[in-house]
């Protein structure tokens, strides 16, 4: 590998393309968060830990496509899977029932708590959407409650306070629902509930609050992927939960098979009553899932007032409504189970663990040496630099971070060959190797030099 800053990048590709793109394409990109000034980068190739942009320069590859892909770019164990299944299903999907799904089922049943049965969706958005779906037919309350700076994907009734100004959001231990995004209905304002993360003692009372009116409190276990509940809070959460009847969704999408094989819920000892997964589930192909306690689980059932007369339907006021065209699609799934197969091969899981810890202690190491007051945060195989001395324990806390060197450092290092998208949590795969880390440790101390003047 070439040495961390040896070369002085072109990115002309990248530029063209970009222009082109805008043409046809709003703002150039197919998700608003894959933008950053003055263009993103267009990628072209890819194996492994590396991606080669448009214009053949070379990164190490941190994003990894926000965290799915968590054996690297095209495992080959993963390729050959897909091969497979191709080849002795002799269809890439069947639209009837088969038994991947099941197989994959009794795996994820088998390793998170709170899964006793399953739906697959085909992303994380659409299994956090019928898991609130689900609350609301189980408990018939009509709210629901989430916390703030908290993402379960870009729909209606959850795309509130992810990224809020504290001006609109008002007091820290009160927050107040600020929408995302232009276009949100009024309505859902009025029927979300927003909750300070970390704070045992004012989630408490505004849950009690509201207690009779919310259906479930869903939350990510770990904020954004790298910022940790604390044992004290998941624990209270749960009795809380639990005391109030509201169901406790777990969105694992990110930490499924991140902190441990069976996510969050296995490392902090929490049973969930529903569990959202995606991302590391589908191998690189879009994919998600729920998955639950029987008895909730079972308003999913569609015997539940099946009706042969009315054309083979179920009878709409006593089954819960839940359809997809690709749900539990054959090639996501043997791209999934390959996936998990490789994750249970013995030191593969503990590699990439201590990896992740071994970069983090050295990166802290580098800032310390050039006296900028940075500490890493994370949990199992994802984490992100926060530059302050300050505890990062919420949304509110982020606000003291230095953007505006985080910044600098990040267009610095896509100079110097490290892709992780301008201000975005690192996230490591099992093909990350002790010369990457080298690398990426190398560029950060020579984007410091460079952006410390
Ligand atoms: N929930 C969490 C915690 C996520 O991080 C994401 C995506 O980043 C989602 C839900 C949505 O998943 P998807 O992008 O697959 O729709």
């Amino acid at each position: 590998r070439q040495k961390a800053g040896s070369t002085s990048r072109t990115m002309q590709e990248s530029a063209d393309a970009y222009t082109r793109a805008e043409k046809v394409i709003p703002g150039g990109v197919t998700a608003n968060i894959k933008y950053f000034a003055p263009h993103p980068i267009f990628m072209k190739k890819a194996g492994g830990s590396t991606l080669y942009d448009a214009d053949g320069n070379r990164y190490v590859d941190y994003l990894l496509s926000y965290g799915a892909l968590i054996h690297g770019h095209g495992h080959p164990s993963i390729k050959e899977a897909v091969i497979r299944q191709m080849e002795e299903d002799g269809t890439t999907i069947y639209g009837t029932p088969h038994e991947r799904e099941i197989e994959m089922a009794e795996r994820l049943c088998s390793l998170y708590p709170g899964m006793d049965q399953v739906r697959y969706t085909n992303s994380g958005l659409e299994a956090t959407l019928l898991a609130l779906r689900v609350a609301k037919a189980y408990t018939g309350r009509p709210k629901i409650a989430k916390f703030e700076g908290h993402y379960h994907g870009g729909y209606d009734q959850v795309l509130w306070s992810i990224n809020p100004d504290e001006q609109e959001a008002g007091e820290a231990a009160d927050p107040q629902p600020v929408p995302e995004s232009i276009g949100l209905p009024e309505y859902y304002q009025d029927h979300i509930i927003i909750l300070p993360f970390n704070d045992l003692e004012s989630t408490e009372r505004i849950l009690r609050r509201h207690a009779d009116e919310i259906s479930t409190l869903m939350m990510e276990p770990v904020q954004g992927g790298y910022i940790p509940a604390t044992q004290a809070f998941m624990d209270g959460v749960r009795r809380l939960t639990k005391e109030l009847g509201i169901l406790l969704i777990m969105d694992e999408v990110k930490t499924g098979f991140r902190l441990s094989l069976g996510g969050a819920q296995q490392t902090y000892g929490i049973t969930p009553d529903l569990t959202a997964l995606g991302k590391v589930l589908g191998g690189g192909f879009p994919v998600g899932a729920l998955g639950g306690a029987e008895e909730i689980m079972e308003v999913l059932n569609p015997k539940q007032g099946w009706d042969v007369m009315a054309g083979g339907s179920s009878n709409p006021t006593r089954a819960l409504f839940h359809s997809g065209t690709y749900n539990g699609h054959p090639t996501v799934l043997a791209a999934g189970m390959a996936t998990i197969d490789r994750l249970q091969q013995e030191a593969v899981m503990e590699n990439m663990m201590n990896r992740t810890k071994k970069l983090r202690r050295q990166l802290e190491d580098v800032y310390k040496k050039m006296h900028i007051p940075m500490k890493t945060v994370g949990a199992g195989s994802i984490f992100n630099l926060m530059f302050t001395d300050g505890d990062i324990r919420n949304y509110r806390d982020l606000k003291q971070v230095d953007m505006d060197l985080r910044r600098r450092v990040d267009e610095e290092l896509l100079q110097l060959g490290v892709y992780t998208k301008p201000m975005n949590r690192y996230s490591m795969s099992t093909v990350h190797s002790e010369e990457d880390i080298q690398f990426t440790v190398d560029a950060h101390e020579q984007a410091l030099r460079k952006v410390k003047g």
